[in-house]
């Protein structure tokens, strides 16, 4: 309906998507792996984040990786499918299906960046990592059939700060206002998006809107 006033949109092919993996905060020990048995994320990122790097892994397939010591469901799916478990991180591998030595050498890897508090690769934060070496160990999955994720849109209406729309030249639609998941906003990206930053973008600049029509409405 705004563009067909003239107004201007942006960012349209953006999205939220998240399938948690935390609470409880033992998840964030875990190490995240692909079918190439290779991590791709830091695991102490927001969950929205940590979801748009699994679903451009190879095929949409990514496991959570635990040991015994930290093992946990995430509250968010606490029927979460158990894809594999073994006493060695060799039968876990095999289990997936992930060509044999990738996942092994990313889990020993991994280890000894833990022992030392320091992940050179992807640079999660030491409070975060232990060694993953008390058996069983387990691979809890974040496929898209097992934990689909759940969403919802970006972008939208370009808009001043004080909410009129505009137009492709950056001049104001006169008369027409937006707000919230109507207009672009703050919250552009969904794999820098987190919590809080749609409500409270709706609410300060819908406000900001409000008054601005306001004012117009009275003069
Ligand atoms: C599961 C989930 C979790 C979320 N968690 C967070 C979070 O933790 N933090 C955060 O910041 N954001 C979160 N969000 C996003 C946030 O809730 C939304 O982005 C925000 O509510 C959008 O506000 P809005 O006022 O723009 O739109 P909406 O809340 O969608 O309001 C639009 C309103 O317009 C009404 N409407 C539609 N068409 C018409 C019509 N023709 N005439 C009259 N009324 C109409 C609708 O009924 C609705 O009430 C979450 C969203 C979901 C789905």
């Amino acid at each position: 309906m705004g563009m067909s006033v003239g107004g201007a949109v942006s960012h349209m092919s953006e999205f939220f998507a998240t399938k948690p993996s935390f609470p409880p905060d033992n998840m964030v020990f875990g190490i995240f792996v692909n079918e190439r048995g290779q991590r791709f994320i830091n695991e102490d990122s927001y969950h929205g984040r940590a979801t748009h790097y699994i679903l451009r892994q190879p095929n949409g397939r990514a496991w959570l990786l635990m040991d015994n010591a930290i093992f946990a469901r995430p509250d968010f799916n606490p029927d979460i499918n158990i894809a594999a478990v073994g006493e060695t991180w060799a039968e876990v591998e095999a289990d997936l299906g992930i060509p044999s030595g990738e996942l092994v050498h990313t889990v020993e890897s991994y280890n000894r960046y833990a022992a030392a508090g320091d992940d050179p690769v992807l640079h999660k934060h030491a409070d975060w990592m232990r060694p993953l070496i008390e058996p069983p160990f387990a691979a809890l999955s974040f496929t898209g059939e097992d934990y689909p994720s759940t969403g919802f849109t970006l972008g939208g209406l370009l808009t001043s700060v004080s909410g009129e729309v505009l137009n492709g030249d950056g001049v104001p639609v006169t008369g027409l206002y937006a707000a919230g998941r109507t207009s672009c906003g703050l919250p552009r990206w969904g794999e820098a998006y987190c919590s809080g930053i749609s409500l409270g973008d709706g609410s300060f600049f819908g406000r900001l809107a409000g008054r601005e029509v306001a004012a117009r409405a009275s003069t």
